[in-house]
């Protein structure tokens, strides 16, 4: 088994795990550890490269740090993603294999379910390390986070059409709800005891079914869901569903939903204010199953009814944001970041976990082992972490071709630095994702002059961990040119 650093600014630390023998292509990102360990789920998930698999760690562990610091868990961000079809490829050997690279870091990153696994492949992943939770109720833990999710994301909801209908009465609210897995199952069930309409789909036919029948939903086919006349959209599938091509097409008043990162960039959070869309910051919705498992690390152990309690603030929280986002005039997504930004200024200057730098560490209780938390970094200010988290919105921005990087003309202009190792392996990724977006010529220039760079430099560190990935990239691009001009 094979742990590898990639050092990304403005994230703690990011690695990539590999198991020869289980097949094991995995990638972990801790992004902040301010307020607490890293504690995020496990998603496995068939994409299409390790470059794509790389961009939502690193969104959705951003996410975690942001969504922990508005529930308050006091616990920090960070998420392991699994490449693979979670139908085809998930197996015990792999899910062990995902166990020892979390037990690894020792507690600096605690996992739990997500998209792709449930509760009982992390009983497999306890097998070991300890550092996982929401295992099945039965066992003392939290169990399925779903329903809690579910419960936040209704009532935040609810709060939406009362601040934008005016009225707490769903009866006839038509929602469509896109995604029917684990959260909207349950979100469905409180709409409809509500009174709501639902309108429902899924790229699996037989899950939209199953809701359809179950409710008397309306079921429509997956990209019609965006266009549909509604009163609430709620995005329960995939992130950065909201975007250049979506927004305009919605017919909704409100977006409120249970998936990660919706907006695809912060950007999209303006437009929908623009269009007079009332968004519900998913982050903010959507911290019931997180609130639920991070219950089962206090000191007192897991208690149902102190999460429901804490749930249903959820509610508060949502109108908190719309009304700041309405008197700054600003977007929710922007006030809901603000709101998160604010509350990590707190923990640090409370010196929770010591002063600055102090490296004084805290300690919380996971399956009977101790974590000693010790954050790995000297914490930003908040002027560094806004500079981090631009650079690091830039350099995925890059890696989507979005920065006049579209044509290989243009690209050669755009020539990336290299130098350090951070700046090495940020070159690779976007010369990577130039490549997958097709413009192959400029992307194998760029590994091209990257390996001529290694190749000379006295960077130990770059020659170890970048120079192999390139050499295997520059390979497999010669030989697909080859394939091609056969
Ligand atoms: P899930 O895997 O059970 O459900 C996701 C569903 O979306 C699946 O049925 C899938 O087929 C469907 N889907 C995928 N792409 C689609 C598309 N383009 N159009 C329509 N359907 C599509 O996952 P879940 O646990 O219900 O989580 C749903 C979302 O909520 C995810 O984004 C997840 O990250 C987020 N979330 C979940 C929890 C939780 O407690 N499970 C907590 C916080 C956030």
């Amino acid at each position: 088994m094979e742990l590898r650093e990639i050092p990304i600014e403005g994230y703690e630390r990011v690695l990539q795990c590999h198991d020869g023998p289980s097949g094991l292509q995995a990638i972990i990102a801790i992004h902040d550890t301010t307020s607490g360990p890293a504690l995020g789920g496990l998603r496995m998930w068939p994409y299409t490269t390790r470059h794509h698999a790389l961009r939502d760690a690193l969104r959705l562990a951003r996410g975690m740090t942001y969504q922990s610091a508005v529930a308050e868990t006091g616990f920090g961000g960070g998420k392991a993603v699994v490449l693979g079809d979670a139908q085809r490829d998930k197996t015990t050997c792999l899910l062990r294999a995902m166990g020892r690279c979390v037990d690894r870091l020792d507690g600096q990153y605690i996992t739990a379910e997500d998209v792709g696994t449930s509760v009982e492949d992390m009983l497999v992943v306890r097998q070991e390390t300890p550092y996982v939770v929401g295992l099945p109720r039965a066992m003392g833990s939290s169990g399925d986070p779903a329903p809690f999710t579910a419960l936040g994301v209704f009532l935040g909801l609810r709060t939406c059409v009362e601040w934008a209908l005016h009225t707490t009465d769903l009866r006839g609210i038509r929602v469509a709800v896109q995604g029917c897995g684990n959260v909207a199952s349950h979100l469905c069930k409180h709409l409809h005891q509500a009174g709501a309409r639902l309108i429902v789909t899924d790229v699996v036919p037989a899950k939209a079914q199953r809701l359809a029948q179950q409710y008397g939903a309306r079921l429509v086919a997956p990209e019609e869901i965006y266009a549909l006349p509604c009163e609430v959209y709620a995005p329960c599938a995939l992130g950065g569903t909201l975007n250049d091509h979506t927004i305009p097409r919605l017919q909704c008043q409100i977006v409120a939903g249970s998936a990660n990162n919706q907006c695809l960039w912060e950007e999209h959070g303006d437009h929908l204010r623009q269009r007079g869309i009332v968004y519900a910051p998913d982050f903010v919705m959507n911290a019931g199953g997180l609130l639920n498992v991070a219950m089962e690390l206090t000191p007192a152990g897991y208690n149902e009814a102190r999460v429901l309690e804490r749930v249903r603030h959820i509610a508060t929280t949502v109108r908190t944001v719309l009304a700041t986002a309405a008197h700054e005039g600003i977007s929710t997504h922007r006030a809901a970041i603000r709101l998160a930004e604010q509350k990590l200024a707190t923990v640090r200057q409370a010196k929770v976990y010591g002063p600055a730098g102090s490296e004084t560490p805290g300690e919380v209780s996971v399956g009977g082992a101790r974590v000693r938390h010790r954050r790995r970094s000297t914490p930003a200010s908040a002027s560094t972490q806004r500079r981090q988290l631009q650079y690091s919105e830039d350099v995925l921005r890059q890696s989507e071709g979005e920065h006049g990087l579209g044509g290989e003309e243009e690209g050669m202009r755009a020539f990336p630095n290299f130098g350090n190792i951070r700046d090495n392996a940020t070159a690779f990724h976007l010369a990577m994702d130039m490549i997958e977006h097709g413009h192959v010529a400029w992307g194998r220039a760029v590994l091209a002059r990257l390996r001529e760079h290694l190749q000379t430099t006295h960077d130990i560190k770059s020659v170890q961990w970048i120079l192999p990935d390139v050499e295997a990239a520059l390979q497999r691009f010669s030989c697909d040119e080859q394939h091609e001009m056969r």
